[in-house]
C-alpha cells in the first residue's frame, strides 16, 4: 500500500501534518482523533482545502494524460504503433488507474437536485466532442448511493461503472444520451467542458482535442465522425 499523506491546516491551531506509511484505517483513526478537536466550521474549511488541492492535482494529471493520448494518437497515425498496441495501452491504463485510486471513494455531500452547471450547447457539439465527458470518472455521493438509482463498480465503490466502450454504462449506445438523466450525479450536473483540455483545444473555435484511441463513441457519433 502506498504511503498515506494527510494534511489538515487551520488558523488558530498548530498545523497537523501526518506523513506516514500507516495503513489507511490507522491513518484515518489518527486523523479522526485529531479532527474531533476541531469545530465543524474549521473541519469543513480544512476538508474543502484538501478537496481543492486534490482537484488541482487531478487536473494536472489529466493534462499530462491528454498529452500522452495526443502522443499515442500521433504515433498510431505515423504507424509507429500498431492498432493492437492501443489495446495493450488500455489495459496498462486501467491497471494504473486501479493502483492509484483508494478502495472506497464517496463524493462530498450535496443535494444534487439543487445544483446545476453552466449551460453548454451539447447537442450541436456532440459530433465534435463525441460525448467524451461521459467517459470521465465520476464518484457517487451518499445521496446517490442511498437513492439506489445508479449502479457503481463493485470492485471500486462508489464509482460509476464504465462498459467495454470506455464510456459510462449509463450512456445510450445508440443515441448518446444519458439513460439515467433524472438521477445523474452532482458531478454530471455541474460539469462544464469549457476549460477542459481533455475535450477542447479551443472551445470557442470548436476544435476538439484528440479522442482517446481506446474509446468507442456511441453509434450515432461514430457515424457522424466517419461521415
Ligand atoms: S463534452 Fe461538453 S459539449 Fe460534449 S457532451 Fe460533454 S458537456 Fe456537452
Ligand atoms: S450518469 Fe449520465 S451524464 Fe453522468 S457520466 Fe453517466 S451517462 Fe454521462
Amino acid at each position: 500500500m502506498n504511503a498515506q499523506t494527510w494534511t489538515l491546516t487551520w488558523t488558530s491551531a498548530p498545523r497537523i501534518h501526518i506523513t506516514s506509511k500507516l495503513s489507511a484505517p490507522i491513518a484515518r483513526d489518527l486523523a479522526y482523533r485529531l479532527t474531533t478537536q476541531m469545530d465543524d466550521a474549521r473541519l469543513h474549511a480544512a476538508l474543502q482545502q484538501l478537496a481543492g488541492d486534490s482537484t488541482q492535482a487531478l487536473q494536472g494529471v489529466a493534462e499530462l494524460q491528454q498529452q500522452l493520448e495526443t502522443l499515442i494518437e500521433i504515433m498510431l497515425g505515423a504507424g509507429t504503433l500498431r492498432p493492437g498496441h492501443a489495446e495493450l495501452i488500455a489495459r496498462l491504463r486501467k491497471r494504473v488507474e486501479l493502483s492509484r485510486t483508494t478502495p472506497v471513494a464517496l463524493a462530498a455531500e450535496s443535494d444534487k437536485y439543487s445544483v446545476e452547471g453552466e449551460p453548454i450547447d451539447c447537442e450541436s457539439r456532440l459530433a465534435l466532442c463525441q460525448a467524451r465527458c461521459c467517459s470521465f470518472g465520476v464518484v457517487l455521493s451518499r445521496q446517490d448511493v442511498e437513492e439506489g438509482q445508479l449502479r457503481w463498480e463493485l470492485d471500486r465503490p462508489y464509482r460509476l461503472p464504465r462498459d467495454e466502450t470506455g464510456y459510462c454504462a449509463n450512456l445510450g449506445h445508440d443515441d448518446a444520451r444519458c439513460q439515467r438523466y433524472d438521477h445523474r450525479p452532482a458531478t454530471c450536473r455541474t460539469y462544464t467542458c469549457r476549460e477542459d483540455r481533455r475535450v477542447w483545444l479551443d472551445f470557442d473555435a470548436r476544435i476538439p482535442a484528440p479522442l482517446a484511441p481506446t474509446l468507442i463513441p456511441p453509434g450515432r457519433l461514430t457515424t457522424k465522425r466517419d461521415a
